[in-house]
């Protein structure tokens, strides 16, 4: 049975995230760059770590929950990492949304120690994490998986074992092609609404509960009509994941044409200014195109 886990990344998905297996009575070493999102933590009842490899050397479980794929992997394998300490035997848990590349080249390396590895990228967003209700997509070997679901389940509610290593992350890929569209959907819907002289509240109100239902619209969907961009899901690592698909996708060729679409919006948020904007931000770039606000 597990006991003691290492947490690092204790960002807007990773705090809640940590606070929910602590609650549930797990002992956490955790780690992260930011001092007062570390002390946040040890204020809740964890141990604060000095590196990725303190945070390790007592666990059976390491979850890292970071911004990118280049953290990760230096997290994970560079001077400091997991694997210095991690003993034979254990798990490391990439909950980030991560390349497929790293992925394998992580679990590899680790392999080599008798670590096991799995990608268990999430989605559900802030409010899912707080609520712990997120959807986790996990890759890797049953067995780790298997270990690992008591933890999955403080922490999600949807927890599905996809296949094996990197199954998460191509899972979590097709997760943000459908959201990426769906927020650029919904912006479009409304502004389309304003511009028309109807009220996108009411508009977003008269849609929930149909096939234009969904989750987005319900969150996304109230954000744009407040113009509230506080993040949430930024736009820096929704354009990190769409880019992460459409790499892929250029390799192995497939024809992604509307992640290939709101890939040109993230480039045009960017030129905004709005890489820490909620992804929902969206709905400005159609505004701006439209000489309309919602
Ligand atoms: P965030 O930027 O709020 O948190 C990342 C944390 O990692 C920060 O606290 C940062 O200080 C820390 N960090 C950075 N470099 C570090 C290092 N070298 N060592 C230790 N800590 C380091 O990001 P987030 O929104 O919590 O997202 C985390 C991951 O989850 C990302 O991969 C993201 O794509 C994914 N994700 C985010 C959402 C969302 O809605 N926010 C939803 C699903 C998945």
């Amino acid at each position: 049975m597990i006991e003691n886990v290492g947490f690092i990344g204790l960002g807007i998905m990773g705090q809640p995230m940590a606070g929910h297996l602590l609650k549930a009575g797990y002992r956490l070493w955790v780690y992260d760059v930011v001092e007062a999102l570390l002390a946040k933590a040890v204020s809740n009842g964890a141990t604060a770590a000095a590196s990725p490899k303190e945070a390790a050397q007592n666990a059976e479980v390491v979850i890292s929950m970071l911004p990118d794929s280049p953290i990760v992997e230096a997290v994970a394998l560079g001077r400091d990492g997991v694997i210095e300490s991690m003993p034979g035997g254990s798990i490391f848990v990439d909950m980030s949304t991560t390349s497929i590349i790293t992925t394998q080249k992580i679990a590899d390396a680790l392999k080599e120690r008798g670590i096991a590895m799995l990608d268990a990228p999430v989605s559900g967003g802030d409010v899912g994490a707080i609520e712990a209700n997120l959807t986790i997509m996990a890759g890797g070997p049953s067995e780790a998986f298997d270990r690992v679901r008591p933890l999955f389940q403080k922490m999600g509610k949807n927890v599905t074992h996809v296949g094996g290593t990197g199954a998460g992350q191509v899972a979590k890929a097709c997760n943000q092609i459908v959201v990426a569209l769906t927020i650029e959907a919904v912006a479009e819907a409304l502004v389309f609404a304003k511009k028309n002289g109807a009220d996108p509240a009411k508009i977003r109100e008269a849609m929930l509960g149909g096939f234009a239902h969904s989750r987005v619209l319900e969150l996304h969907g109230q954000r744009m009509i407040d113009h509230n961009f506080e993040p949430g899901g930024k736009v820096r690592l929704h354009k990190k994941d769409t880019e992460i698909a459409l790499s892929v996708a250029k390799e192995i060729g497939v024809f992604l044409p509307g992640a290939s679409m709101v890939g040109q919006i993230w480039n045009s948020l960017t030129a905004m200014g709005g890489l820490d904007w909620d992804h929902s931000a969206i709905v400005k770039v159609i505004e701006l195109l439209s000489q309309t606000e919602v």
